[in-house]
């Protein structure tokens, strides 16, 4: 990595969601105007508006539109719950279409009435799903581990080797993995299976922040990069050495950031991009 490659900023991408006070229009104009380049799109910013027409608005911004989050959701006990996320997923991938990105990131799901192993069978099958809607629509779906204390009714995929797994058992260009180091820094095997994925061509998505010591709140207490104990240098190395090219998304949910200033919060992204990243 060259030195210019170290602070600009033409690979950040920043989530909606990271910013959350701010709706899509403003996160727009905000971002473009700091020089950011690529957004992903949280589908409640899209609530009541026109997606093909907030598409043209973020381009128009000089903006990428990363991804669509999020699908999933897949498993329940109940066949009928099953049937109604297979139709949300279907209607993610419409929405996906109409704002023009290459891709959905899939927050896979777990439903802790049945065992995890049933609840990993039905994302497969979910996936396997809807992936004929997918490849018609030219949306890829990225399978994104979440970290182990999820894993009651968040996601039964917890590491990166598991989404291997599936992504590898799907086998279609369409399907592959998005990895974000708050989910998956901890584990001792990350090199070897970002190594993997990376070889398989399954190398999606790359989420970052940070992990604050002590954490708060399981969900809402994500630190931005240098806040916490997460070498997301080290992990950006290992998945740039594994061939992505693609952006660098920070995406934070923390009640703590949302009640800053966003403005001053955006400019702390964008110092924390370049030094800890
Ligand atoms: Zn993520």
């Amino acid at each position: 990595m060259n030195p210019k490659e170290l602070t600009d900023l033409s690979r950040l991408c920043i989530h909606t969601i990271t910013l959350k006070p701010w709706n899509i229009e403003e996160a727009a104009k905000k971002f473009s105007a700091a020089g950011v380049k690529g957004i992903t799109v949280w589908r409640d910013t899209l609530e009541g508006r026109n997606i093909k027409q907030t598409g043209k608005m973020l381009r128009d911004y000089d903006l990428t539109i990363v991804s669509l989050c999020r699908g999933g959701f897949f498993p329940a006990k109940d066949p009928g719950k099953r049937k109604l996320a297979i139709d949300d997923n279907k209607k993610a991938i419409n929405e996906a279409a109409e704002l023009e990105t290459s891709m959905i990131v899939l927050v896979c799901g777990a439903d802790p009435s049945q065992p995890l192993e049933d609840s990993r069978k039905q994302i497969r099958d979910g996936i396997a799903a809807i992936l004929p809607e997918a490849t018609a629509a030219g949306v890829r779906l990225a399978i994104e581990p979440l970290h182990p204390m999820y894993a009651d009714t968040r996601s039964a995929i917890n590491t990166l080797a598991q989404a291997n797994d599936v992504a590898e058992a799907l086998n279609s260009p369409m399907v592959g993995v998005a990895i974000d180091v708050y989910h998956l820094w901890w584990d001792p095997m990350l090199d070897k299976e970002i190594k993997r994925c990376g070889a398989n061509g399954n190398l999606m998505a790359f989420h970052i922040c940070d992990w604050k010591v002590p954490t708060s709140d399981l969900l809402l207490d994500r630190a931005l990069m240098g806040e916490g104990c997460i070498d997301v240098k080290q992990v950006r190395s290992w998945v740039e050495a594994a061939g992505f090219t693609g952006f660098n998304e920070v995406e934070i949910f923390s009640t703590a950031h949302w009640k800053e200033n966003q403005a001053d919060f955006l400019k702390k992204i964008i110092v924390a991009y370049r030094e800890h990243s």
